[in-house]
Order: structure tokens, then C-alpha cells, then sequence
């Protein structure tokens, strides 16, 4: 009989480039002192076949306590995959762009897949996959969205352990102008009139990309109900045209049903818009 009563972990990977996994094991110092919490019972990123304490199969058997789901739903396999995940997990939280909002590979649900396919595969023919790529909440309940691409170290560990603790992660969704605000960086928009998603975008990075004179591209992806009709009419008022506003809402977090009203943003199989003379 199994004596260890500490809580389990496991991970998981979809459609993804792995770098919010690595988040995890970036987490060097707080790692080991995290593991005398809880076991980590399934996680292939960090595990030999030999060491790992289950078969080193795509799909556990569980139960686990706490599952951590990176990426996003792209093939036929990935949608049946995550409903068995869903099952044997008592919480699931999903880390990253990818997880919770289709990430980059989401740019093909405004795109034609098989022109794509054709495009970037010598044998096209043996990619099975979908027209879409969604987040995992699209397809199960989903206790807790951790955002960013990569998401961040320390909120990472502030959901782990707030899930040890049985309590919700104390993270907010306020905006990347309060971590301006709090590290004393002069608002780019206002003193130089640089074109910034900040006032939308969810705080987690530390303001990371004003804090060196550029403007933020969204990363993070949405706040809490971002209003868009007033930030739309701020990137054009600083000089965006239409086609770079469709771009950077385009960039990370595609498919977030918070960006929909974006206009254009939401037109299924439309590509890009045409170019069109950029504003004097
Ligand atoms: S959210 Fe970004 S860093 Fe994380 S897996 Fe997706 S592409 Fe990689
Ligand atoms: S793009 Fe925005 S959210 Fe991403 S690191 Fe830069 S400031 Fe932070």
C-alpha cells in the first residue's frame, strides 16, 4: 500500500512549445522545498523512462490532486486526451497562452489549415490534425487560467501552493499599467505616444516591456473586461493601422473570447486584411 500521503501533481503538454513547463523546473530554488509538499507523479519533461513513477506514456492513469495543462486542443487525439486528463484530475488549472487561449498556433483558425499544411509539410498527407487550435476551457471545466507566454515563475508557485492550501490563487486580473505604476515607469503612451496594449493586457510580466521604452504587445493576454473600443481608438489615435491592430491582438491570445469585439478579430477564414496606406 502506498504510505506517501503528500498531494500529486502531474503535467501535461498539448500543442506547444514547451517553455511554460520550463517555467516549472526554472523554479530551481523553490523546487525541492516543494516536493517535500507534494509528489510530483507525472511530468515527462523532467523524468527518464527509468525514474519515472509511471509508465512514460502521453496519458497517465492517476488520480492526481493537481493537474497543470500546457497547450492547446489542435488534433482529434488532443480533444479525447484532455477529457481523459479532465477525469482522473480532482483540480486542473491550465498554464499559458497556449492553454488558455489557443496561443500562436490559434492564428490558423483565421487562415485556411489545408494551404498552411500544404505550405510547411514535404508530405502533407500524413499531418492529421484540425482547422482550429483551442483552449483547453473550450472543451472542459477548467479550475484556474494562469496567463502568459511564458507564464510567470511566481505565480506559478502561488497557484501551486494556494492549491496545497485549498484556497484560490491570490493573483488578480489587474493590467500591466499597474505594474508600470509600480515600478515608477513613465507611461510610454501619454509622454512619448508609443501604441501600447498595456490597459488590456493582464499584469504577471512586471511591466517588463515599458520599462524599457516599448510598448506592450500582449503577451499576458486580457485583463478582466478589457475595453477594447477605447484601446482600439488609442492604437489608432498613436498611429497603429488597421492591419497592426488586427496583428498584435493576433499575436498570443488569438482565440481569447475576450477579444472578440476587436473588430475583424473574430471573422473566421478571413487572412489578413489588405495592406492599406499607413496613416501620415
Ligand atoms: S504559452 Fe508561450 S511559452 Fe507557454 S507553451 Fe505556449 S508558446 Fe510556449
Ligand atoms: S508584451 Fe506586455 S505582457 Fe508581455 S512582457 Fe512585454 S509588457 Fe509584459
Amino acid at each position: 500500500m502506498d504510505s506517501d500521503v503528500r498531494p500529486s501533481l502531474a503535467v501535461w503538454t498539448f500543442a506547444s512549445c514547451d517553455g511554460c513547463q520550463l517555467t516549472l523546473l526554472d523554479c530551481e530554488d523553490e523546487l525541492l522545498p516543494l516536493t517535500g509538499r507534494l509528489r510530483i507523479a507525472h511530468f515527462l519533461e523532467m523524468s527518464t523512462a527509468e525514474d519515472s513513477q509511471e509508465p512514460a506514456t502521453l496519458a497517465g492513469t492517476g488520480p492526481y490532486d493537481l493537474s497543470l495543462v500546457e497547450g492547446s486542443v489542435t488534433t482529434a487525439e488532443d480533444v479525447q486526451r484532455i477529457h481523459h486528463i479532465r477525469r482522473i484530475s480532482r483540480r486542473l488549472v491550465t498554464i499559458g497562452a497556449c492553454a488558455t487561449a489557443g496561443g500562436v498556433q490559434a492564428l490558423r483558425n483565421f487562415a485556411d489549415v489545408e494551404a498552411f499544411r500544404a505550405a510547411v509539410y514535404a508530405s502533407p498527407e500524413y499531418i492529421a490534425t484540425l482547422d482550429t487550435s483551442t483552449p483547453i476551457s473550450t472543451h472542459v471545466p477548467v479550475d484556474f487560467e494562469l496567463r502568459g507566454c511564458p507564464i510567470d515563475r511566481g505565480q506559478l508557485l502561488e497557484v501551486i501552493t494556494a492549491f496545497l492550501a485549498g484556497r484560490r490563487p491570490n493573483i488578480s486580473g489587474h493590467s500591466v499599467c499597474f505594474e508600470c505604476k509600480r515600478r515608477g515607469t513613465t507611461c510610454i503612451t501619454v509622454a512619448h505616444g508609443t501604441p501600447c496594449l498595456g490597459p488590456v493586457t493582464h499584469a504577471g510580466c512586471g511591466a517588463l516591456c515599458p520599462a524599457y521604452g516599448r510598448g506592450c504587445y500582449g503577451c499576458f493576454g486580457p485583463v478582466a473586461q478589457p475595453n477594447l473600443e477605447s484601446m482600439v481608438s488609442q492604437l489608432r489615435h498613436d498611429g497603429m493601422s488597421e492591419r497592426d491592430v488586427l496583428r498584435v491582438f493576433r499575436t498570443f491570445n488569438a482565440a481569447s473570447p475576450e477579444y472578440a469585439p476587436v473588430p475583424g478579430l473574430a471573422a473566421q477564414g478571413s487572412t489578413e486584411p489588405p495592406a492599406e496606406e499607413e496613416p501620415r
